[in-house]
């Protein structure tokens, strides 16, 4: 795909980034759903000098550049992404904590009702939506209504 694009968008726009910041920003490329922990090991591969103080304010940097984009899927810290990878809602498995990535436009019409009713512009790639994946929906059995699907 096209996601190291970055590289030279960085260069057309002027901005140039120190190694330790290209680092950073490497690693959220490579890591998807990085959180700050995850990206300080993948980082310490390379530049084994950096700690996470340094990494928190390198990813607010590249936030405020347009470079990368957080969200939150659980109670801890936010996880990042590449800005143009930014284009999904995050469904969070209570039960296994699988996330699954769900296209935005799916709540293109749940928006567009907040719209009309509140004036609210929702942004829905934020907060994960919690509840539970197929596989562990699955596997507790007794669901919620009477009979359920026969299972083969
Ligand atoms: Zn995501
Ligand atoms: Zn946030
Ligand atoms: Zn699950």
């Amino acid at each position: 795909m096209a996601s190291t694009d970055w590289k030279s968008d960085l260069r057309q726009r002027g901005y140039r980034l120190t190694p330790q910041r290209e680092l950073v920003l490497e690693a959220v490329d490579a890591l998807e759903h990085a959180t700050p922990d995850g990206i300080l090991c993948e980082v310490r591969k390379t530049a084994s000098g950096i700690n996470i103080s340094t990494v928190y304010r390198t990813l607010e940097l590249l936030e405020e550049l347009g470079l990368v984009n957080h969200a939150h899927l659980g109670h801890g810290a936010p996880t990042y992404h590449l800005a143009d990878r930014y284009n999904h809602m995050h469904l969070v498995c209570r039960d296994c904590d699988a996330v699954t990535e769900a296209d935005v436009e799916l709540a293109a019409p749940l928006r567009d009702t907040l719209r009309e009713r509140f004036g609210f512009e929702t942004d829905m790639k934020h907060f994960a939506i919690f509840g539970r994946c197929k596989d562990c929906a699955g596997k507790s059995g007794t669901g919620t209504g009477a009979g359920g699907r026969a299972e083969a």
